[in-house]
Formats: structure tokens, sequence, C-alpha cells
């Protein structure tokens, strides 16, 4: 079978028809791509001669591609050729196009049988196409999938796009289903929306993917995140709670941790629990435990003997968490049982799910380069939002859009909510445009969303690529601004910084995980025009970005080509002392050399010389 990043590459240059890339067409920065990763479980299956239903495999797609709001043919077609990928059809709440590649996982899996090793696959899956594609959805089994989207929000590590785990309680194919939503929601979402997380959407909601947990076994509202509250209700229009995200704020780009530690387990209290059993399970290989305590952290306090387990555990190195039984809430040290268990070296897990729970041990014991205090201390923190450790913010208090609002008598959350969009990109991009890093903060701390854009979709860090003060840039990006966002036009901010010539600029954006985003031959026009005009600058903007230099135009020439047509000495000199290649040949058959005699570019033909 192809790797993945093949089959992503095929993708792509299925793409280009004849050598023309049809990506420059009309509208097309108005697509936004989503890679979705199906692994199984009931929203793909189809009934069986026996009625049962299973896993069919490469049925998936082809049976998607019949259904005209889950593919719009005619445009699929027009664009991309028969064999190209699904493309949604446009509704009123997706501006772009979403279209969208579907990674048949073999074998299907039913989640029940899921292992980390699948946690694993997922997340390497994502890397190899994180540039390729805007947003990410894993088609999931329900039945562990929260454990696997708690794993995943560990794994993915400074993570800048949206990851959409979701599945079904009734196969998509059939006449009544959840499928058809939860999926044609997910997509609409990873195509058009910056929250870069790992989500669960589930019947009109989406969560974050670790605060979640299975509550219903046969209802459409399979999920739930008790303690705390969606990032978006899928209504009529999609409303996103922007000042819930959880966005990372360092300069650090993305990465998947690939390791997990497997000796981890649960274990829930009873009454009447013996000390054998406990001894038992704390047993080598055991390094860390999930334990599920009574109510706000409870234990008996008359036991003891399973207090001396706990101790000889925590002793040995074992880490143990404490988390609650309950759906809901929080374990504290309010009562003297609880705090038995810290004297016996057992930690507070606050309000993590177990599953959250779980998989942040396995993640955090994996840190081979963490001492075992640091690993203590990073199940406590707030790592990729899924625990609450007390402390209450106190955004509310400062609102600034809620002051204005009351002045205008405005009350209801939706019109809230408008007003902020309208204002804070304003007095964002006033503070980029002042350099004003206090008022930037000050900003944030008000329920500004920092990424937020404004109506040509740009957002403070576009502004301030194009103003190129690194440090407002840094400033932003430390206060978890994406680098990813497209704005109306299909510019990102590292195309502004490249289209300015800002290097440190460009390089910080590097280090955040920015990548080139457009396809090749736009690439290579735009590098062309800087070779024929002799900015070498700009060339410099674009090797540091990652740009091959040898890349080719629509018509096959290079940089090379151009220098030599336009007898551009130092863009020729700068090209071949950087590696680019001098014999390719455009679509005429000419190498640059040639087109140097043709064009009596005297000085670059000299140069050329020593190539040919
Ligand atoms: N057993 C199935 C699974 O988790 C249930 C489902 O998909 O809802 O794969």
């Amino acid at each position: 079978m192809n790797s993945t990043r093949d089959k992503v590459k095929e993708r792509r240059h299925s793409n280009c028809v004849n050598g023309t890339c049809k990506e420059i067409s009309a509208g097309r920065s108005m697509e936004g791509k989503v890679l979705v990763l199906y692994t199984g479980g009931t929203i793909g299956m189809i009934r069986n001669e026996n009625q049962a239903l299973v896993p069919f495999p490469n049925v998936f797609v082809k049976k998607l591609r019949l259904y005209p709001h889950m593919h719009d043919r005619e445009y699929a077609e027009e664009t991309y050729g028969p064999m190209g990928p699904l493309v949604l059809p446009v509704s009123e709440n997706n501006s772009r196009r979403v279209v969208y590649s579907v990674i048949e996982y073999s074998p299907l899996c039913d989640s029940s049988n899921m292992t980390m090793d699948d946690w694993i696959r997922i997340a390497k899956d994502i890397k190899q196409s994180y540039e390729y594609f805007d947003g990410f959805i894993v088609l999931h089994g329900t039945d562990t999938l929260s454990y696997t989207a708690s794993a995943l929000s560990y794994m993915l590590e400074a993570l800048g796009k949206i990851v959409i785990v979701t599945g079904s309680q009734v196969p998509i194919f059939e006449a009544r289903s959840d499928g058809m939503d939860n999926f044609l929601t997910s997509l609409i979402i990873a195509a058009n929306y910056s929250i870069p997380e790992v989500c669960v959407f589930f019947n009109k909601k989406l969560m974050r993917g670790n605060r979640t947990i299975k509550t219903a076994a046969s209802s459409f509202e399979a999920f739930d995140s008790p303690n705390f509250p969606p990032l978006a209700k899928a209504e009529i229009n999609i409303e996103v709670n922007y000042r819930l995200i959880f966005r990372p704020c360092n300069i650090e780009k993305f990465n998947v941790h690939s390791s997990l530690n497997r000796n981890v387990g649960l274990l829930r209290l009873f009454p009447g629990i013996t000390s054998d059993l406990i001894k038992a399970f704390f047993q080598s290989p055991i390094e860390g435990v999930v334990l599920q305590t009574y109510g706000a952290g409870n234990v008996p306090a008359n036991r003891k003997d399973i207090m001396d387990e706990f101790r000889a555990a925590t002793e040995r190195g074992v880490i143990i968490v404490n988390v609650t039984q309950c759906n809901s809430g929080t374990v504290s040290s309010l009562y003297e049982p609880a705090k038995l268990l810290e004297d016996a070296g057992v930690i507070m897990g606050f309000d993590l799910t177990p599953e959250a729970a779980l998989t942040k041990l396995a993640y955090v014991l994996s840190k081979k380069d963490w001492s075992i205090e640091m690993k203590k201390d990073s199940i406590q923190i707030n790592l990729r939002g899924e625990l609450s450790n007390g402390k209450v913010s106190t955004i509310q208090d400062l609102d600034l859009v809620e002051a204005v609002a009351s002045s205008l008598r405005i009350s209801s959350a939706k019109e809230l909510q408008e007003l902020g969009s309208i204002l804070f990109p304003a007095m964002l991009n006033a503070a980029v445009l002042r350099r004003d890093v206090k008022k930037l903060e000050s900003l944030k701390r008000c329920g500004a969303d920092i990424s937020q854009q404004n109506a040509d979709g740009r957002t403070a860090l576009h502004i301030a690529c194009r103003e190129g003060d690194l440090k407002i840039v840094q400033s932003l990006l430390k206060m978890g601004a994406s680098v990813h966002i497209q704005d109306r036009f299909g510019r990102t901010p590292l195309t502004e910084a490249i289209e300015n010539d800002h290097h440190e600029i460009i390089k910080i954006l590097l280090q955040c995980g920015a990548h080139l985003h457009e396809y090749a031959c736009l690439i290579g026009e735009k590098m062309c025009v800087a070779a024929a005009t002799g900015s070498v600058r700009r060339l410099k903007s674009f090797q540091i970005a990652g740009a091959d230099l040898s890349v080719t135009n629509l018509i096959g020439m290079t940089p090379l080509h151009f220098a030599a047509i336009y007898d551009k000495l130092s863009v020729a000199i700068f090209l071949l002392e950087n590696g680019a290649n001098a014999s390719i040949t455009d679509k005429t058959n000419c190498t640059p050399f040639d087109l140097a005699v043709m064009t009596k570019s005297n000085r670059v033909l000299e140069h050329l010389r020593a190539y040919e």
C-alpha cells in the first residue's frame, strides 16, 4: 500500500492538468482543504446479508461521491477531473469551498479494538500531511473516541490547525442517521475556522476533545463535556466561542510526540476494596495510575491498609493521579480523606476526565528527558486546556465589549458577539500599527481573540508581518496568534513577510510552524518575477521560507531562466551559489544557458559557462 505521503502527493499532482495548475483559476484561494482519516466505526458501516453492521473496505468514498450534499460532482470534475478529491457544494455557512480527501485505514477498526499504536498512527498521518491541509477529521468509532481525542491532544504538540474527531451512532448511509450531520458539519468547521485544538464534534456541539466523555450508548447525544462549555454550537449558524479556544503561546513548531508509555492503568475505588487487589494492581511494570475516588476526591479514612499501598507505590516512583468518579466536578483537598491521599504522595488531577488523565499519564511518562518531578508537575499543569486548576479567570470583570454593549443597550449574546467581532479586529490592528504591545495584551485580557479576522479576513498578525516589526510579531505569537489563517485573497502572515522581505520575521514564523501554502507553480511564478526584476532580496525571502530555488513556473521556466533572459548577474550568482539547478529545460527545451545565448545576456552567459 502506498504511504500517506505518496497518496497526498498524488492527490496534489492530480490537481495539475497538462502541466497547468488549475488552482490559479479565479476564486480558488477560497477553498479550504481537509484531510479525512477514516479509521472505522459505525459511521461507515453497512448492513451485510444478515442485517449485521460491518465495515466494508473501499466503499465509503465511492458512496460519498453519489450524495449531492457530500460531493458537488460538476464542480469537482470540472476543476480536478473525475479522480480528484471530494468537494462539498457551496452553502451559506461555508464561505470557502470545502475540498476533502479521504484516507481509508486498512483494516477498518471497531474502536473497541484500538490500541495506543492506532493513536500513534493517526498522529503520524496528520504530521505527514500537515502542510497540505487546513484541517483534519478523524472518523472514528464512538466507544473509545474520547481516549483517542485526549491522546491526540497531547501528542500533537504546538498544534496550529484544527483536528476534529467524530463518528456516529447510526451509519451515515442509513436513512435516519446522525452521521451525515456530524461529518458534514465537521468538514465545514475544519475548513473555515481557526481553532488549533483537537476537538470532538457530536450532535451539534464542538467540544474540546480532552474534556469529552461518552455518556450515552443509544442516544444521538452520545458525548458530553461536563466540566467545560462547548467551543462552538452548530445550529442554523455556527457560533464559535473564541474566548474558550486554547492557543499554544510558545514560539514552537508543530511536532508529533510519537511515543507513549503503556504501563498505565485506571483503578476505580469501591466500598470494601481489598488491599490485596490494590497491591496486585500496583505491581511492576505499572508506572502511572489514575485513581477514581469518591466525590470531591475522597477515600475511606479508616483504611490505613490501602493508604499504605498507595504510599509504597508512590515511593517506588509510580505516579498516582486522583480524579473523581462523578461525571462532573473536581477533586479538591476540601475533606480530610483527600488530604490523606496527598500525604501518601497521590497528586490531584483536578477536573481531568479519566480518559484525559490516563492518556496524559501515558504521554508525560514517555518523556524521556523529564525528571519525575517535572512529570508530576506537568500532570497538574494545564497543557492543552484539559484541566481547570482552580485559578478563576477575571476576564469577565474587564470585559470591554460588555461595557460598550451596555452603553449601546445591547444584551443578547448574539449581538454581543457581533459587536466584539467588529470592535476587536479594528482595535488590534490599530495597536499593531502603533507598535503598542501593552495595548495588545490588555485587549487580549479584555476578551479579544488575538486571531480574529477583519472584513477582509486579515488578522493582526497579517498587519504586523506586513509592517515588519519583529517585536510586535513576537508578542502576537506569544499571545497565541495563528500563523495559518488565510485572508480573503489567500494570503497568510508568511505571504506578507515574504512579499515585504522581512527576513527575521519569516524565520520566526517558520519556528512557529508556518509554511508556504500555495502550489509550487504559483510560487514559481512569483520567484521568476523576482529574478526578472533582479530582486535577490525577494529570492532570499522565498529561500528562507523553504522554497526550492529550482522551482518552475507554468511553462517550466526556473528563476535562473529569467536571470538569463534579463541578464541579471547578481541573481544568477545568488541562485547558482545556493544550489539552483542550471540544467533544467523549459517547455521549449531550452536551458538558462541557451536563453542567455539567444538574448545575448553576456554577463550571465559568462557566469553560466562554468555550469555547462
Ligand atoms: N463499536 C463501535 C466503535 O466504537 C461503536 C461506534 O462506532 O459507535 O467502533
